[in-house]
């Protein structure tokens, strides 16, 4: 069912009111401690400034990392606060509580055109388990409540969830609205061919999707660790590589039921597992990985074959790196693909990126502008692809 959204309110419900958001500012940090990627904070912009422009008072709540319900000094928001104000071009207040009185004064006295942003979510008992004192406590901070944090939205976290048992209206912000909008289009199938490609590490995690896609999809194109446990359980000698045993027998299950839409690598590039470079690099058939080597990138019959499949789509979703992109010279599967990617939406094509170290890979590939959209959620945007829906979704006002 439909989700009310930010300009589904009315003027009146904004003006002058405390606007308690949830975003998603579980961002990387540098070892200076500084922000080392600002594409979350970035991606919530839209939604502070239309907050703003009608008068409300945007109070901003986040999570970083795992702090397990206790403060972890390393984890606080404070480093975030200064990149908020820089992005915004308006002055972005930060206090080191969350549910507290000085919490409640710096939002009674925080004034037009800022922002405040409160500390770490999880450094609170209760947040990870939705514990409803928390959530009310949290709906103390605002009038009413916009979940901007897509990323966050899979979880039925207090700050997500509970909150809304005490505030409302709960409205979606730009960011979730745009994501959804997008993974919606796939959801439909889109134009077609749809080509979806799958790599990356954990088959595991990812089994719903695999089981989704086989179906809407026209080709599934199998890369990076988990063609290896494809591999594996179609009878290759996999050497060192990176297999996930546990997953073999699901793998074969779907060799079995979707032979027909997947595809999976014809060569692989090998070297010793640790390689730091592809200097000692070997090309090998992808049913013959030598016993002391492990296969690292796909090899470039491979790329080949999977970029032209992707030039030649209509539709294409995109989860999970090619190989060990984050090492040196195991990164042209992935970088090819990240091309062919933004030849195909160059062409026409709607293309969406989603997870965490595939959007960092056509970020490095320079190519995020490029593609039709770039997901700031990897569990959320894969949750959703697989079932429909989201907790943090359900729990806002029905349009
Ligand atoms: P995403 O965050 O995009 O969902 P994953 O987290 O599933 O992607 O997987 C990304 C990780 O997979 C990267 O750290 C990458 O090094 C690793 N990876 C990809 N291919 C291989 C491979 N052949 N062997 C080992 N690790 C791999
Ligand atoms: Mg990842």
């Amino acid at each position: 069912m439909p989700r009310k959204g930010l300009r589904d309110l009315e003027p009146s419900e904004l003006e002058g009111r405390r606007v308690l958001i949830r975003v998603d500012y579980n961002v990387p940090l540098n070892e200076d401690g500084s922000v080392g990627d600002v594409t979350r904070v970035e991606a919530t912009i839209p939604t502070l400034r239309y907050v703003m422009d009608h008068g409300g008072r945007p109070v901003l709540l986040s999570h970083l990392g795992r702090p397990k319900s206790q403060v972890v000094p390393s984890l606080s928001l404070a480093p975030v606060a200064l990149v908020l104000a820089e992005l915004l071009g308006a002055p972005a207040r930060f206090v080191t509580s969350t549910d507290s009185s000085e919490a409640l004064d710096a939002i009674e006295n925080l004034p037009r055109g800022e922002v405040l942003l409160l500390e770490n979510t999880r450094f609170l008992p209760g947040e990870t388990n939705n514990d409803l004192d928390l959530a009310a406590r949290f709906a103390r901070l605002g009038d009413l409540f916009v979940n901007d944090a897509f990323g966050s939205t899979h979880r039925a976290h207090a700050s997500v969830v509970g909150v809304t048992e005490f505030l409302r209206p709960a409205v979606a912000g730009f960011l979730v609205q745009k994501e959804l909008e997008a993974l919606n289009t796939l959801r439909g199938a889109g134009r077609r061919p749809f080509v979806v490609i799958l790599g990356g590490a954990k088959i595991g995690d990812k089994i719903g999707l695999l089981e989704t896609f086989l179906e809407s999809a026209d080709v599934v194109l199998i890369g990076g660790a988990m063609a290896n446990t494809f591999l594996a359980a179609s009878g290759a000698s996999t050497g060192l590589s990176l297999v996930e045993e546990d997953a073999v027998p699901t793998a074969r299950r779907f060799l079995d039921t979707g032979a027909d839409k997947l595809r999976l690598p014809s060569d692989l590039i090998v070297a010793l597992p640790d390689a730091a470079d592809a200097t000692a690099a070997d090309v090998v058939a992808a049913s013959s990985v030598p016993a002391d080597l492990a296969a690292l990138d796909i090899g470039p019959d491979t790329r080949t074959a999977f970029g032209a499949i992707v030039r030649d789509a209509a539709t294409v979703f995109w989860n999970g790196p090619m190989g060990v992109f984050e090492r040196h010279g195991f990164d042209a599967g992935t970088v090819e693909v990240a091309r062919a990617v933004a030849d195909c939406t160059a062409g026409g094509g709607f293309t969406v990126i989603g997870g965490g170290d595939s959007a960092s890979a056509i970020r490095q590939a320079g190519l995020s502008d490029a593609v039709s959209h770039v997901s700031t959620g990897g569990g959320a945007s894969l949750e959703y692809l697989a079932k429909g829906t989201l907790p943090g979704i359900e729990a806002l006002d029905s349009a």
